[in-house]
């Protein structure tokens, strides 16, 4: 197995404002194309310590790749440092100073001179062009070794990667086997603990392959990988086979597979159904909606929320009693009730779904402690209401109130009653 290092530059990743989110992205797509990933550096924008990181990514490794430090600045200094280690001589190079000057022209903008350093490189580099930004990048093989210089900014970074580097990559066979094969599983509703009792037969690692359980968000992230050894196709019967077990074992708590997220999945099924939704949020602030409308193409299934988070929107949007919100409060399973029949009725949706409760960190009580929260849903011919108690900080209980309201519409399209 061929071996890859990552460097992240910047000073700014040093000093606790940027998060390297860089060599996140470069281990994972490094790792599918069966590289080792050996170590990762992020140092400053700084000429000896770039240099050290270098020279150990060029000593352990046969591919380093490095991002940031590609701009026109004195402190980018990124292909300086990795041309001199690799003994090789940057040179202008016409046609990218031409890229560089048309770039500027095209936005009306003046080129300063100091951008020519970015159309300087070694004779023998690819180099890589920056469909987003200015600064092309560059992949450098010599002597057995492969360094790649990529953009700092997270977007051109990725773009660059996948379209130009991720190619180069793979036609080296030298450098890249079949790899191994990743898969994510998506579940809510069961705890970790509750899944590894659940998966027990299948989690203790296989000669072949992996399972690792991951919390995130709420959701539980289970991430299989399936060696390929010589042969690809055997990594993928063997992630298909896992999958099955998972399933079966696991049933609707799954949320979804792969890319998918879970209001895609919510989306879909509204789509196929041809149901509208409506929500009614209180603690959860717009969160629910969040989610929805970050998918382009919402408003053909979302007929939108309302935010009533105090109890006079409560009354007066969603019409919920005043008697009710006297007295059982406005966290309780009847105002829930009330709130998701209210905006049901007024957008003539299909289906509403209402989130209630107590965030915290204050306002919490013995009967009502910070984390319940009621989740309503209501449909033509029902109306049902859940109670939920989570543990977690203010932030927490929102996002797993709005996932778990989500959640419920789910598993009600799933089990077919969504009544319209
Ligand atoms: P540079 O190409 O070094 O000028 O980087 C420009 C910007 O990209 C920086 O200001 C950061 O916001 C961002 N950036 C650079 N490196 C990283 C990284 N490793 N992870 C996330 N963002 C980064
Ligand atoms: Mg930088």
């Amino acid at each position: 197995m061929k071996k890859a290092y990552i460097i992240s530059t910047g000073t700014e990743l040093l000093l606790g404002t940027t998060v390297d989110t860089n060599s996140m992205f470069l281990a994972q797509k490094l790792g599918e194309l069966g590289l080792k990933v050996m170590g990762k550096s992020i140092v400053g924008d700084n000429r000896d310590t770039m240099t050290a990181a270098f020279k150990t990514g060029l000593d352990m490794a046969d591919v380093v790749v490095a991002s940031g430090g590609l701009g026109p600045t004195r402190d980018d200094l990124t292909k300086e440092v990795a041309c001199e280690l690799m003994g090789c001589e940057l040179q202008l190079v016409e046609a990218e100073l031409e890229n560089i000057r048309s770039f500027f022209a095209r936005r009306n903008r003046p080129m300063a001179e100091s951008n020519r350093k970015q159309a300087m490189f070694p004779p023998q580099a690819i180099i890589l062009k920056n469909r987003l930004g200015t600064a092309p990048g560059m992949y450098l093989a010599k002597n057995h070794k492969v360094v790649v210089l990529l953009p700092g900014p997270p977007g051109e970074m990725q773009d660059m990667y996948l379209h130009a580097v991720e190619p180069l990559l793979r036609e080296d066979k030298r450098l890249t086997g079949p790899g191994s094969q990743t898969k994510i599983i998506r579940v809510l509703g069961p705890g970790e603990s509750q899944i590894e009792d659940l998966l027990s037969g299948i989690l203790d690692k296989g000669s072949d392959y992996g399972i690792a359980l991951l919390a995130q968000d709420g959701e539980v992230l289970i991430k299989i990988t399936a060696d390929s050894g010589s042969n690809a196709a055997s990594a993928g019967s063997r992630l298909e086979q896992l999958t099955h077990r998972i399933r079966e074992a696991l049933g609707l708590n799954i949320i979804c597979e792969g890319d998918d997220t879970l209001a895609g999945v919510v989306a879909n099924l509204l789509m196929r159904q041809g149901l509208t939704l409506a929500a009614a949020e209180s603690c959860s602030g717009g969160l629910l909606s969040k989610m929805i409308t970050d998918l382009p193409g919402s408003s053909q299934y979302f007929w939108g929320s309302v935010v009533s988070y105090s109890n006079e929107a409560k009354q007066v949007f969603l019409g919920v009693n005043p008697e009710t919100l006297d007295k059982y409060g406005a966290v309780s399973e009847q105002t829930a009730a009330e709130m998701a029949s209210g905006i049901r009725q007024h957008a003539g949706a299909d289906i509403a779904v209402s989130i209630t409760g107590i965030a915290g960190p204050e306002g919490g009580s013995q009967e009502k402690p910070v984390g319940l929260v009621y989740i309503g849903l209501a449909r033509e011919d029902s109306l049902e209401v859940k109670e939920m108690r989570f543990v977690s900080d203010r932030n927490g209980i929102r996002t797993l109130a709005a996932k778990s309201a989500l959640d419920l519409v789910r598993r009600r399209l799933l089990s077919g009653g969504a009544g319209k």
